[in-house]
């Protein structure tokens, strides 16, 4: 089925604005948004209007009570091409976002209606996509409740709405993080797992904490014990033995990682040997020495390698140049794959 979108182009586009060799992150938006409106049960008004600010009634039920979601994923340049892009992956995020939005009280939105709303959007767009190396265009699908109405309950209105950034190459210094026991980042029976905004809110007071103390991010632990890695500031964990790559497995209080995911097929195919299982901090400090790698994955950077990480006051340090191997490997591989420069085995990539 194909959605009736309204499309209002801007007057004058502001892309000669754009430099692409100086971006930065999240600070310039292109001309374009989407926005549709949940009333009386359905999604209306469909619509691809300029980028531009809301008017929010002050009792906007989602600013009180947090029914708020959202979505980030990339599109690249095409090699060799001067025109297309590519898309990785982006039905995983719908699906996402609808396991957020059930969680959250929130209407779903179509598959259909996420993915062809994105595909127009971009192909309006798609000048924006930094032909730059290390250049993509990051997309911000978002739901958020509208009434204006300060009982407490699920909305009965919503609005979706999508905007793109272009995104400058990801710094890759690797990054120091806190083992951290005092905070959590989620419960079991809570919304860890899901991409709602709360969850981002409640994180920035330990990792502002953590980072007083020098370190670049959180790594959380279960929120029971405090035994168990589960991921880091935004970003899954990986780490590579040096006969296993182990991951932590996916339970309620862990973001379910589309990059985690990808990573972890990926390796396979390229011949490692991954395991997902429970780890705990006290195995990772036990075979510091049989560590080669850690490294974290999320769509805004794929892949970073970790320095180390700290443990009630001791720092066990992990980098070395000398042994970085599959995260180098699995990060080309991902890279290239979503350039459309080499063949897809796993139909990850789409062409716009
Ligand atoms: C978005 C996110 C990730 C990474 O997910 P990707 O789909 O790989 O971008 C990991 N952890 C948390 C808490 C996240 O919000």
């Amino acid at each position: 089925m194909k959605f009736e979108i309204k499309v209002e182009n801007v007057k004058e586009s502001r892309i000669s604005q754009f430099d692409p060799e100086n971006i930065g992150f999240g600070k310039i938006f292109t001309d374009h948004m989407f926005v549709a409106d949940f009333k009386n049960g359905e999604w209306t008004d469909l619509r691809i209007v300029p980028y531009g600010p809301f008017s929010l009634s002050p009792a906007t039920s989602a600013i009180h009570y947090g029914q708020a979601i959202f979505e980030g994923l990339k599109a690249f340049a095409r090699a060799e091409s001067e025109t297309e892009i590519t898309l990785f992956r982006p039905s995983e995020n719908a699906k996402r976002f609808n396991r957020s939005a059930t969680r959250m009280a929130m209407p779903e939105v179509p598959e259909a209606l996420f993915l062809q709303a994105l595909n127009e959007l971009l192909d309006l767009d798609r000048g924006w996509v930094p032909r730059t190396p290390g250049g993509a265009l990051y997309i911000r699908p978002y739901m958020f409740a509208t009434d204006d109405f300060i009982g407490v309950k699920p909305s009965e209105n919503y609005r979706f709405a999508i905007f793109c950034c272009p995104v400058g190459p990801y710094y890759n210094k690797a990054l120091r993080v806190k083992v951290e026991e005092d905070y959590s980042r989620a419960a079991p029976g809570g919304v860890g797992f899901t991409k709602c905004a709360g969850n981002y809110g409640a994180a920035l007071y330990p990792t502002a904490l953590a980072q007083k103390e020098g370190y670049d991010q959180i790594l959380w632990t279960d929120p029971i014990e405090h035994k168990f890695v589960e991921e880091t500031g935004t970003t899954n964990f990986f780490a590579v033995f040096d006969n296993e790559i182990v991951t932590p497995s996916l339970t309620q209080t862990l973001l379910a990682g589309i990059t985690r995911d990808s990573v972890i097929t990926a390796l396979k195919h390229l011949g490692y040997s991954l395991t997902e299982r429970p780890l705990t901090v006290k195995e990772l400090i036990d075979r510091h020495a049989e560590i080669k790698e850690l490294f974290i994955t999320g769509t805004a950077a794929t892949l970073i390698n970790l320095d180390g990480f700290g443990f009630r006051g001791t720092y066990y340090s992990v980098y070395d140049e000398t042994k970085i191997d599959a995260s180098q490997e699995v990060k080309k591989f991902l890279e290239t794959l979503k350039l459309g420069r080499v063949s897809d085995p796993f139909n990850w990539v789409e062409i716009l």
